[in-house]
């Protein structure tokens, strides 16, 4: 088998995990297996070296600091190499530009466009064990790009794909995907497989154990995903494709993301194209709107609510702030006080009610509900940052996912 092997900044936090880690992949190795490993940076260094950045400038250039972050995974794959050649395992480090990962111009935000495996082939098929270090590639020009905040994750998925791997397993200090955050409910219980979608809506609500974007990849690979911890031996979850799930729950999971942020416009001038120019500034701006909403208002104008994450809150606001210094939007406000929760599972496309039952947990709890939003398989609301946890508590009791 050839494994891709993912381990996040905690399971690489100090060197003695990266010994343990080297330890883990050496165990692979002997088992006859092929293993090409990716690595995070070590916890707490991505923030580390912003901080240093920000010592310095509010506004640093994005290239600069891909130049700056591109290097913790570049320490731990190296270190990690190190430690697997001193064990007698032949390994060999590279960065992502040797690992072919070549990407888009957006600093900070790359997006993946091709890989060329050949390099990773090639030491694999002479035994080594390959480490890459993730979150990186290299654009057309050469300059180095980062993939964004827990862009190692997608690294390891694209890797696994260009390399048709078998596996990809990714390594947390968690043991799986649980139904609900487990330091909220502690009735929580792992999930042993769960569908990409399903993944899909929880990573990209706010369960953080895996990025977003490298699940969508997994599915777009079809990479079968594991997510396991790096600190036990305890079986992980399965990420497949809905059709090798055969019992598919009502509800699969709970997801909380608290980072989020609600921007309100009101009087906003209602005349046609207006909200594709303020939604395509925003895009040109790199934000990610995630809810909307439009209400008409009692004069000639309507309301826009729309949710973004706080990180691209500066952003959106400089954006708004042209359409306010126009007069096409009166007023604007912002809230960063709320957050999301959901209810996710395929087994709702062929039920009715599941939404309704949502609604009657958040009423029964006193909650209000300031937007709600639904799709095939998950059903969203926003609702006040302080009512988060008894949110979660209360939906996962009342779809008895503890079950
Ligand atoms: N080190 C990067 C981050 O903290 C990438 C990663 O860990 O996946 O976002
Ligand atoms: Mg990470």
């Amino acid at each position: 088998m050839l494994v891709v092997q993912k381990f996040g900044g905690t399971s690489v936090g100090d060197l003695e995990r990266i010994q343990n880690v080297a330890n883990r992949v050496a165990k692979t190795k002997a088992q006859g297996h092929d293993v090409v490993v990716v690595v995070s940076a070590m916890s707490g260094e991505t923030n580390k070296l912003i901080g240093y950045a920000e010592h310095f400038s509010k506004n640093p250039s994005r290239a600069e600091m891909d130049m700056l972050l591109s290097s913790g995974e570049r320490v731990t794959a190296s270190l990690l190499s190190i430690a697997l050649n001193e064990m007698g395992h032949s390994a060999v480090a590279m960065s992502g530009r040797k690992a072919g990962i070549v990407t888009d111009k957006i600093h900070t935000k790359a997006r993946i466009e091709s890989i060329d495996p050949s390099a990773m082939l090639q030491e694999v098929k002479e035994g080594k064990v390959v480490v890459v270090a993730g979150f990186q590639g290299v654009n057309e020009e050469g300059d180095v790009t980062t993939l964004g905040r827990g862009g190692s994750d997608l690294s390891a998925v694209a890797i696994a794909g260009a390399l048709k791997a078998d596996l990809c397993e990714i390594y947390t200090d968690v043991t799986g995907i649980f139904t609900t955050d487990p330091r909220i409910e502690p009735k929580a219980k792992k999930l042993e497989k769960i569908s990409y979608d399903e993944m899909l809506e929880l990573a990209s609500l706010g369960a953080k154990v895996l990025q977003n974007r490298s699940v969508e990849m997994a599915k777009k690979l079809n990479v079968n995903l594991v997510t396991r911890s790096s600190f036990s031996d305890e079986e992980g979850t399965l990420i497949t494709k809905e059709e090798n799930i055969m019992e598919k729950p009502l509800v699969s999971g709970i997801a909380l993301d608290r980072n989020q942020a609600r921007i309100s416009l009101l009087g906003v001038a209602d005349r046609p194209g207006i909200a594709s120019e303020i939604f395509n500034k925003l895009a040109d701006a790199e934000v990610n709107v995630d809810m909307i909403i439009q209400n008409k208002a009692v004069d000639d104008t309507t309301n826009i609510d729309f949710t973004v994450a706080v990180s691209d809150l500066t952003d959106a606001k400089k954006v708004v702030d042209t359409f306010v210094q126009s007069g096409e939007i009166k007023a604007d406000s912002y809230n960063e006080d709320i957050c999301k929760v959901s209810v996710v599972g395929v087994g709702m496309k062929s039920h009715a009610g599941v939404a309704a039952k949502a609604f009657y947990t958040m009423a029964q709890n006193n909650i209000n509900i300031n937007m709600i939003s639904t799709s095939e398989i998950k059903v969203s609301m926003v609702i006040d940052e302080k009512y988060a946890e008894l949110a979660v508590r209360s939906l996962h009791d009342a779809y008895e996912l503890e079950k």
